[in-house]
């Protein structure tokens, strides 16, 4: 019988992945570029996800793994079953943020996702400035990659100012069905 409670078929509900169409043949762990790096495999967390046991639901949830993935897809696009995990990833993110569980030693990447959200939140465009003051004053990493400023700024990569789109209400409502979306 489906829980509707369990991860797994929230993860199939939302994503549109159908996580028990993976047969582990391990090709997305063998591309991914983080692989070495995370703490649970791209294909060792589809697996724990086809298990629906809550213990390894919750620690998948506070993984390192799913916030290292750099959604460069690699994995999506080796998969002989078209399985999207980025996708799998970005919804298990959400979660893991809106119920308080982030990995600790994962916080200055979650640090950097809301100083670059805050950023495009404000000017409906990138401005690098911004997200780097945000990302500094939340993280206290003052002086990391401070000496690359002089240079980035005189090959012209880093702005003053910040570039504003026009539709600032179609900005804020995009913000607002985001932010709506990923706490269901
Ligand atoms: S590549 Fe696809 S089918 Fe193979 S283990 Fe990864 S998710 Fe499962
Ligand atoms: S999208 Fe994420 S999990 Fe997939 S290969 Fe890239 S880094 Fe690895």
């Amino acid at each position: 019988m489906v829980d509707k409670e369990d991860l797994s078929f929230k993860v199939s509900q939302i994503t549109g992945v159908n996580i028990r169409e993976c047969y582990q043949c391990g090709k997305c762990t063998a591309g991914c570029p983080v692989g070495e790096r995370m703490d649970l495999r791209p294909s060792v967390i589809m697996r724990m996800l086809q298990s629906e046991d809550a213990a390894l639901e919750e620690e998948i949830l506070r993984s390192k793994s799913i916030w290292l993935c750099l959604t460069c897809e690699t994995c999506y696009s080796r998969c002989p079953m078209e399985l999207d995990i980025p996708k799998v990833f970005d919804y298990l993110r959400g979660k893991s943020y809106s119920e308080g569980k982030v990995n600790s030693e994962s916080r200055d990447i979650v640090s950097f996702h809301k100083s670059f959200l805050n950023a495009v939140e404000r000017n409906g465009r990138l401005h690098e400035m911004s997200l780097i003051l945000d990302y500094k004053i939340h993280t206290w990493n003052l002086f990391q990659d401070v000496v690359l400023a002089p240079e980035m700024y005189s090959k012209g990569k880093l702005s003053i100012l910040p570039e504003r789109i026009k539709d600032r209400k179609g900005l804020a409502r995009l913000f607002k069905y985001q932010f709506k979306k990923r706490k269901s």
